[in-house]
C-alpha cells in the first residue's frame, strides 16, 4: 500500500483516505464521495476496512463487530473507490499478544471527557491506528464522520501536533428518513429496540427546541436531568452520558445556548449508541 500511494504522489495524483471499520453505509458512502470529489478526476480514494482491536475494550463487541467484506468490496466499487485496504491484525500488529507491537500514539486533552471517560483505552486505539494508516496511505486528505465527534476533533489534533501532513476534513452525519444516525451497530438493534434508539434524536430536538425558546443560557445540569427522564422513558434505553461543551476546544459549558454542541451516548438494550448536535 505504501509503495503504490508513493508512485500514486510521485506521478501527481492526490491521495485521498476514508477509514472506516466496514459494514458500510450510506454514511461511510457520502464520505468516499466527498473524498472523489476533493482528490478530483486524476485522484486516487483509498478506503481502509479494519475493525481495530485496540480501540475496543475488553467487554465491548470487537469480536462480534459485523463483518461483510464481500459486500464492502462490492459498494466500494460502484463508488468509485481506487483501492480497498484491508490489513489483518497481525499486518497492522505484529506479534502483538508476544510484546511485537508497544509504541502508541496518544492525545491528552480532548479525549479525557465523554468517550474517553465511558471507554478509557479507546481514544489511544483509534489514533495509533490513523496514525498507521497515515503512515500507510500517505494521503494528502482524509475524511472522517461528524457522527464521531469527539474523534473527529482529535484526530485533528493529532494530525496537528504531530505534523502529518495530512488535511482532515468532516463531513456532516448521515441519517435514515426518521433520524436514527447511520450506523453499522444499528444492526444489532433488533425489533422493539430499532424504535427505541430514536431517543437519540429526540433528546437532540428537545435539547435544541428548549435553547431555541429560552432567552438565557440553560444550565447543563438541569437539562442533562431532563434529557435523562426522557430517554430513560423507553423500557431498553440507559443514559451513558449527555454533555454540553464548546464545539472547538469539547469543554463542557455550565449554560447551554444557542451554539452549544451537544453529544450523547445510549445503550439500547446491549447496543451502545452515539449521536451529536449543534443547538
Ligand atoms: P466506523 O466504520 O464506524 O469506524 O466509521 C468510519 C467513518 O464513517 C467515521 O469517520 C465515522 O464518523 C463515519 N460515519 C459513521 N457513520 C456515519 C454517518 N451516519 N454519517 C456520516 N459519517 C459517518
Amino acid at each position: 500500500m505504501q509503495r503504490l500511494a508513493r508512485n500514486w504522489r510521485r506521478a501527481g495524483a492526490r491521495v485521498g483516505l476514508v477509514p472506516t471499520m466496514g459494514y458500510l453505509h450510506a454514511g461511510h458512502l457520502s464520505l468516499v464521495q466527498r473524498a472523489c470529489r476533493l482528490v478530483g478526476q486524476r485522484g486516487k480514494v483509498v478506503v481502509s476496512i479494519y475493525v481495530n482491536p485496540t480501540q475496543f475494550g475488553p467487554q465491548e463487541d470487537f469480536s462480534r463487530y459485523p463483518r461483510d467484506l464481500a459486500r464492502d468490496t462490492r459498494l466500494c466499487r460502484k463508488a468509485g473507490v481506487d483501492v480497498i485496504f484491508a490489513p489483518d491484525d497481525a499486518q497492522m500488529y505484529p506479534r502483538n499478544g508476544a510484546g511485537g507491537f508497544s509504541t502508541f500514539v496518544v492525545e491528552e486533552t480532548l479525549s479525557r471527557g465523554m468517550e474517553g471517560k465511558s471507554r478509557p483505552t479507546h481514544f489511544r486505539g483509534v489514533t495509533t491506528v490513523v496514525a498507521k494508516l497515515f503512515n500507510i496511505v500517505q494521503p494528502e486528505l482524509a475524511v472522517f464522520g461528524a457522527k464521531d465527534y469527539q474523534q473527529a476533533a482529535i484526530v485533528k489534533r493529532t494530525a496537528r501536533d504531530l505534523n502529518f501532513p495530512v488535511k482532515i476534513v468532516v463531513a456532516p452525519i448521515l441519517r435514515e428518513p426518521d433520524g436514527l444516525a447511520l450506523s453499522s451497530r444499528n444492526k444489532y438493534l433488533a425489533g422493539e429496540l430499532r424504535a427505541q434508539a430514536l431517543v437519540l434524536r429526540r433528546s437532540l430536538e428537545k435539547a435544541r427546541a428548549e435553547v431555541r425558546k429560552s432567552s438565557r443560557p440553560i444550565p447543563a445540569a438541569r437539562l442533562k436531568a431532563e434529557l435523562k427522564r426522557l430517554i430513560e422513558q423507553a423500557p431498553a434505553a440507559r443514559l451513558d452520558y449527555v454533555e454540553f461543551f464548546e464545539p472547538h476546544t469539547l469543554v463542557p459549558v455550565p449554560g447551554v445556548t444557542r451554539g452549544t454542541q451537544m453529544a450523547l451516548a445510549v445503550f439500547i438494550g446491549q447496543t451502545r449508541l452515539i449521536d451529536n448536535a449543534r443547538l
